[in-house]
């Protein structure tokens, strides 16, 4: 017996991080639908920030692209590791200049 394929259109519903610019949960999802180099992103309603997530995910892993890079917690751990770093090299620059 051989083995058929069909795609199935029906809507699902995923939780979805609010924009983590302005806190808008009105989010567009957007597939160009080409099928080769399809641009697939998504795209606050209220402020226009806009993600493009890999076309090769699954919707899931599509909305968890886009949930990770909005999630508070993760998005202020990322930006303290990086005010960290930037105080480090400050801190190096800054001593080196005060030793001239
Ligand atoms: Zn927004």
């Amino acid at each position: 017996m051989g083995k058929l394929k069909i795609k199935v259109n029906s809507e699902i519903e995923i939780e979805i991080e609010p924009c983590i610019d302005c806190g808008c949960d009105d989010i567009i999802y957007h597939d160009c639908g080409y099928s080769a180099f399809n641009v697939i992103y998504m795209k606050c309603k209220e402020c226009g920030r806009k993600v493009e997530v890999p076309s090769n995910y699954t919707i899931e892993k599509q909305v968890q692209y886009w949930n990770d890079l909005n999630d508070v917690d993760i998005v202020c751990n990322r930006l303290q590791k990086q005010i960290d770093e930037l105080k480090v090299k400050y801190d190096n620059i800054k001593s080196r200049n005060n030793e001239r």
